[in-house]
């Protein structure tokens, strides 16, 4: 191991490479670029996995079996050992700490003899074994006490997360070095105000306290402030894309008093809960004003998201403007058509489809009337607003998202008249804090409260020996005219795979469930071949669908009341509850069946507890504890979720007061000091398409 050299500061500037650091080698350098540490910047920010507390030494006799402890001892005596096993090369040494003895044991540690002569002072650190009246310390972690040098006794051990190629102990003399080279480098990025107001520390002062703690409370500031600081960074990011968003082209007024909204109101069978009602008019105001609206409606699938965007649209609509509505998928554009129609049918509003699967003379018919203003409404995929179709009279763009997370793409929507107001719908609940983070740059609507007289779906995990009772439910399921969807999980990540896995379950059902009629679905298919099997599932033919997640993405069959899921443990708990949402949409029962096969410990708690409730909130919140943000809802490639210090599991008030000072800061122009703006553009500048200010 060699010795990362101290000495006087080596020229370095906080952006140099580490393999400008003397004692990094190439091999090292690769290895630390795995640890994501390619700069001295780097390695001044990367902060401890955990500490040690080593400022208590324990008296021998002090110790207990099997703690971990920090100890102070004198080498007695030492004898090198082979053990007939394996050749391993073992040393004992044993040490007095004034009062008893211990043994401490290494195995391959060549050399290490010579540090330990007689009366040498170490400190050790290790778990303690006890062994009738002697103790033992394995491999203890160690270090020669020389008067005059810094050591890690009596102090709070920093322990980083290393990797097999980085001695632990290597490292932390690194990361030791590169403080002393780079600490006094670090440039304050909080405004003086900010730190005043909060009592936090600077900059420098943190950055240590992270490393070596010296007091609970101070470094627990120092924490919230690091941590405040990256949730800062990304949401002045987030608030900088708004204000850009805003800057745009003013937005057409929306403010018709509501006759079309009263009419509709009028013809539903129900009345909306609270949380329809609160979004409608969060919308409703947004809409009045010429600031573009950007603002998400979250809502669990069935919380009645649709009635709330129709809403918005005949608010447009009334004011004299157009309404464009984009699908993820053709199937679900279809979807929405039907649904929309259901309602504008009765309002004798006219409703135009842009899809793949129309004629030529179709297509060209639709783009005539949206540019000369016949018609009104337009349902599509995304496809619709990329591809330049003109409007007379933009106002208002609906965006289905289903689950396809992440910064707002950048339509090209402005028109002549101005860049049309845009509401986001999302039907996968993300934790709050996950949402005002992806979804940042957006004003948030959430529908938490289900409609009423809804019966939850019932859920049950089931194992080989119950398949045969379950096949017969389907059997009477089906009789009863119900339906049902069988989905089987990606096995492997091929397409051509799955679909032959999935053939093949379909062929056994089929067989068994001949006269209900079994479809077949999955993503390999035409757009044309899906539209022919969903259209025969709709109708009530197929009684049955076998299907890859295709479905998952918010297809509605209202018949449908049993979802069986094979192999769930393959599914994270938001994608079952997603796929659990295809059933439940009528008054009858539904059931969710998880049908696995082998599945025990930690993944039968978690689907048993996905069993147990149906609030797609907490299933959220669930979710992302277990798999961490940035897979939970995949937008590692944006980098938005990784952050160093930040945890948004646990730190939502700091993002809170993060986002309104960041609001606030923008909104009113506030000077942002070069050192912090510079680190929001470095991040991102381009993964969120902010540009470039004085
Ligand atoms: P999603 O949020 O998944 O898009 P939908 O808008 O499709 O949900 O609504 C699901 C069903 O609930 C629809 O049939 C809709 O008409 C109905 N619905 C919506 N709001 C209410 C309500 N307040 N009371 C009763 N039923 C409602
Ligand atoms: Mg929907």
């Amino acid at each position: 191991m060699t010795d990362v050299p101290r000495g006087p500061a080596e020229g370095l500037v906080l952006s140099s490479p580490v393999y400008h650091i003397k004692g990094v080698g190439p091999s090292r350098a690769q290895a630390l670029e795995r640890l994501g540490l390619k700069t001295l910047e780097d390695v001044v920010f990367f902060f401890p996995r955990r500490y040690e507390d080593r400022r208590v030494i324990r008296p021998f006799l002090s110790l207990r079996h099997d703690e971990r402890a920090a100890m102070k001892a004198t080498v007695v005596s030492y004898e090198r050992q082979r053990t007939s096993k394996r050749g391993l090369e073992m040393l004992r040494v044993c040490l007095t700490d004034g009062q008893a003895l211990a043994t401490a044991i290494w195995f391959n540690r060549r050399g290490l003899e010579t540090l330990l002569k007689e009366r040498t002072q170490v400190a050790l650190y290790g778990k303690v074994s006890l062994r009738g009246r002697s103790i033992e310390l394995l491999n203890p972690d160690l270090e020669i006490l020389r008067s005059g040098e810094e050591h890690w006794l009596g102090r709070i051990m920093p322990v980083y997360p290393g990797t097999a190629a980085l001695h632990e102990r290597w490292l932390r003399k690194l990361v030791s070095h590169c403080l002393e080279l780079g600490l006094h480098l670090l440039e304050e990025t909080l405004p003086d105000e900010v730190l005043m107001r909060r009592n936090w520390p600077g900059l420098r002062q943190a950055v240590a306290e992270m490393h070596t703690p010296t007091d609970r409370a101070l470094w627990l500031r120092s924490r919230h402030r690091l941590a405040f600081e990256e949730f800062y960074r990304l949401q002045l990011g987030l608030a900088m894309r708004r204000a850009q968003l805003d800057d745009q082209l003013p937005a057409p007024v929306l403010d018709a008093d509501g006759g079309l909204c009263q009419s509709l109101l009028g013809l539903l069978p129900f009345e909306l809960t609270g949380d329809q009602q609160k979004a409608v008019q969060q919308i409703r105001d947004d809409m009045k004003s010429s600031w573009p609206m950007n603002r998400l409606l979250q809502g669990d699938v069935g919380s009645g998201k649709t009635v709330v965007a129709l809403l918005a649209m005949l608010q447009a609509l009334q004011s004299g403007y157009q309404v464009a509505f984009m699908a993820p998928t053709v199937v679900l554009a279809q979807q929405h058509l039907a649904t929309l129609r259901q309602w504008l049918d009765a309002l004798a509003i006219p409703v135009g489809l842009l899809a793949g699967s129309q004629t030529a003379a179709q297509r060209q018919k639709v783009l005539e009337d949206l540019r000369s203003g016949e018609l009104s409404i337009v349902v599509g995929t995304h496809a619709l607003v990329q591809q330049g179709v003109e409007f007379k009279d933009l106002g208002l763009v609906v965006i289905d998202e289903q689950h396809r997370f992440g910064v707002m793409q950048r339509y090209d929507l402005a028109s002549r008249h101005g860049t049309p107001h845009r509401l986001v719908m999302t039907a996968t609940p993300i934790p709050r804090t996950l949402a005002l983070t992806v979804y940042g740059d957006l004003s948030l609507s959430t529908i938490r409260e289900m409609p009423h007289g809804r019966l939850p779906v019932k859920s049950a995990l089931i194992g080989p020996n119950r398949r045969e009772g379950l096949l017969t439910f389907l059997a009477e399921q089906m009789a009863q005219g119900h339906q049902v969807y069988w989905i089987c999980p990606l096995i492997e990540e091929s397409e051509f795979i799955d679909a032959a896995a999935l053939e093949q379950r379909h062929a056994e059902l089929a067989k068994r469930f001949a006269p209900f009629g079994v479809a077949l679905l999955h993503g390999r298919m035409s757009d044309a071949e899906k539209d022919a099997v969903m259209a025969e599932f709709v109708s009530g033919k197929a009684k049955m669908l076998a299907s890859t997640t295709v479905v998952e993405v918010g297809v509605d069959v209202g018949a449908a009341t049993v979802m069986v899921v094979e192999n769930p443990e393959r599914f994270g708990l938001s994608q079952l509850h997603q796929l659990r949402g295809r059933v439940g949409r009528n008054d009858l029962q539904s059931w969710c069946f998880l049908l696995s096969d082998h599945c025990g410990g930690e993944t039968r708690q978690r689907l048993k507890t996905f069993c147990r409730t149906t609030d797609g909130f907490e299933i959220a919140e669930m979710d992302m504890a277990l798999r961490g943000p940035g897979e939970f809802c995949g937008v590692k490639q944006h980098g938005l979720t990784d952050f160093r210090v930040a945890d948004l599991l646990k730190d939502g008030d700091l993002l809170e007061l993060a986002r309104q000072e960041a609001q606030h800061a923008v909104k009113n122009h506030q000077s942002i000091p070069r050192a912090l703006y510079d680190a929001v553009m470095n991040r991102y500048g381009a993964v969120l398409d902010i540009a470039e200010t004085g």
